[in-house]
């Protein structure tokens, strides 16, 4: 895994994205990292490097969601600070909507930096998908931190398929102006 985290990043950094690593304990609701701008700080003591690799991956694709921020873009920011209160379907729907899309720029970021196995690419979405209802658990009630993020992980099953690469060409951030939202979540 270090191999292709160490990949993924070069690719990251190649297409605008800063990342730095932040070596104390994360005092965020969120564990691996987070994002400002176009800066990515990771905890490398709260996440093996499936998780770095991961998160790398994720936030390139909310940078890109960043860059033209559509209704929902802003509407699932909106949701994801809002923290405590019940969901309803569209809500959830529209936050799903939002994460998948993260998820495919992600893949394709990936796609760019290193050849992908079928294991690694179900890992991929297995991950995606125990983080993407984890996170509508903390949005409804606050409860986050990586014990329970491990009881999601646990119950996800590996999918039968792979998150498919978003189809457009891979934007370079350094074409666009930075987002001034302070800091949104994995
Ligand atoms: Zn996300």
């Amino acid at each position: 895994m270090d191999a292709e985290l160490q990949a993924l990043w070069t690719t990251a950094t190649a297409h605008g994205v800063r990342i730095v690593e932040d070596p104390s304990p994360p005092d965020h609701a969120r564990f691996i990292g987070l994002f400002e701008g176009h800066t990515i700080t990771l905890f490398p003591n709260a996440a093996p490097p499936f998780g770095r690799w991961f998160t790398i991956a994720h936030l390139y694709g909310h940078m890109v969601q960043m860059s033209a921020p559509t209704a929902r873009v802003r509407r699932s920011n909106e949701l994801v600070f809002r923290l405590g209160e019940t969901l309803d379907a569209d809500d959830v729907q529209l936050i799903y909507d939002h994460e998948r899309e993260a998820a495919e720029l992600g893949r394709r970021l990936i796609a760019q930096a290193h050849p992908v196995s079928r294991d690694l690419d179900l890992r991929y979405s297995r991950f995606f998908h125990a983080d993407f209802h984890y996170l509508v658990n903390v949005i409804e009630t606050k409860e986050s931190g990586p014990p329970v993020f491990d009881r999601y992980y646990k119950r996800e099953p590996i999918p039968r398929d792979p998150i498919l690469p978003d189809a457009r060409p891979l934007l370079n951030l350094k074409t666009t102006t930075p987002s001034t939202e302070r800091i949104v979540v994995v």
